[in-house]
């Protein structure tokens, strides 16, 4: 194949019951960006496409292209309300490839298109395992969990890939996750073996993307793009599998009535028993709910039965993998402000951090960074909440 064979980026956009969710415009605004930048750079005329599956999805390509989708692909079967995971990879698999449809978005590239160039899921739950197994499907790589995207023209020395010898990789998506709580950058190439002895093609380039990094670009309405309906071919054999019932299970822990909350993180980690009894305490001068990072919900501490079982629970994770909150005050106690736990709460209107560290990322995004260890601080705090209870009720 050539590098000719693959264009546009093409965005899987998730909805339920015809919502859009945020983080599919979130990945509409960034491909808009990097694209228009990409066709400055390589005088090109390549488009952001937005897929789209479901049923009476009909209103959605419109805010669709207002948000910055060149052209809307959507399919719109009663088979496709909701996400069965074999159906939906296969039917986003099949766009992916179609070239009539290709033909449609830009006429200029039809003749050798064979699949996109770029693609793009969500790093929620459903966005996580469709990635997995459409780019499974199409025989291509994946980068989970991105944060920062760039496209460059790298220059590539690999045994495997180019057979030893400097080899440039043009139009090549850079993909950014954070590491190790976010200390380590780690870029990830999905490129094709140039080597003559293996030669095979790994496109499109995909990733999933961290809900909450990118910005959405203000809803345009002047804005004109292409809308095209796709009749998807079903394999009766998949079919088989209906969803007969569907309940969404309402969580225990209520975050939404607090108006605040206190997180913890693996700072507990010097007496966990006791520091978490002191979170307690603050939450419970504050009436606030109580809120964990991911790594606490994997038990890493022994603590008694009843403390366990009430707190390091995966209901009360805050972040990409748990729960998005957004509340007056949040504080951050022992927690490190990895990326994954920010995106979770970063709309929280004022935040406190407690850390005896101040290179903790999580300094960055306080409002008030309290520098030290909480088994010093939360006394002093609960003290003076008090103290100031008294003065306001004097
Ligand atoms: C795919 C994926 C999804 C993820 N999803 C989530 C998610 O949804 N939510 C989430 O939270 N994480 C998530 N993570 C994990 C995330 O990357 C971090 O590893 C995690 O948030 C770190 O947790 P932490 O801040 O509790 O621990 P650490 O990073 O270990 O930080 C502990 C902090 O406690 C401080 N500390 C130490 N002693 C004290 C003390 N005595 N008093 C006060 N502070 C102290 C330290 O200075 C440090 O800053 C995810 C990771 C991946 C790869």
């Amino acid at each position: 194949m050539t590098e000719g064979d693959y264009r546009h980026v093409y965005i899987i956009i998730e909805h339920e019951e015809g919502k859009i969710l945020q983080v599919s415009l979130e990945m509409l605004g960034e491909a808009r960006r990097i694209l228009d930048d990409f066709n400055k750079k390589y005088s090109s005329n390549e488009k952001v496409v937005a897929v789209l599956l479901g049923y009476n999805v009909k209103e959605i390509p419109k805010i669709l292209i207002e948000h910055g989708a060149d052209a809307v692909i959507y399919a719109d079967s009663q088979e496709l309300r909701y996400v069965r995971n074999t159906i939906h990879t296969k039917v986003i698999a099949q766009i992916a490839s179609d070239r009539d449809v290709a033909a449609n978005i830009e006429p200029e590239y039809a003749t050798q298109f064979k699949r996109p160039r770029y693609m793009f899921f969500a790093a929620d739950s459903i966005g996580r395992h469709l990635s997995a197994t459409v780019l499974a499907h199409m025989d291509s790589g994946l980068a989970s969990d991105i944060n920062k995207l760039v496209i460059g023209d790298l220059q590539i020395t690999h045994q495997n890939k180019t057979g030893g010898k400097p080899l440039t990789y043009e139009k090549t998506l850079e993909m950014y996750r954070p590491d190790f709580s976010g200390f380590l950058w780690t870029t990830i190439l999905c490129l094709d073996n140039k080597n003559p002895a293996i030669q095979k093609d790994y496109h499109p380039q995909a990733c999933s993307i961290i809900p909450g990094v990118f910005e959405i670009i203000p809803s345009d309405p002047s804005r004109d793009g292409k809308i095209i309906e796709y009749t998807p071919k079903f394999d009766e054999e998949d079919l088989k599998v209906r969803i007969i019932d569907r309940k969404i299970i309402k969580s225990e822990i209520d975050f939404d009535s607090h108006k605040a909350i206190v997180s913890f993180g693996r700072g507990i980690k010097d007496s966990p028993e006791q520091n978490i009894k002191l979170i307690e305490q603050l939450a419970a001068e504050l009436d606030a709910q109580i809120g964990i990072s991911l790594p606490l919900s994997k038990k890493p501490f022994s603590v008694s039965q009843t403390v366990d079982s009430t707190y390091l629970i995966p209901d009360r994770v805050i972040g990409i993998s748990g729960r998005k909150v957004a509340p007056k005050l949040y504080i951050a106690v022992g927690i490190s402000g990895a990326m994954q736990h920010i995106s979770g709460m970063k709309d929280s209107e004022f935040i406190i951090a407690i850390n005896p560290d101040e290179n903790a990322l999580m300094k960055d995004e306080c409002d008030i960074f309290i520098k030290g260890r909480m088994e010093d601080v939360i006394p002093v705090l609960i003290e003076e909440i008090r103290k100031q209870k008294q003065v306001v009720q004097a």
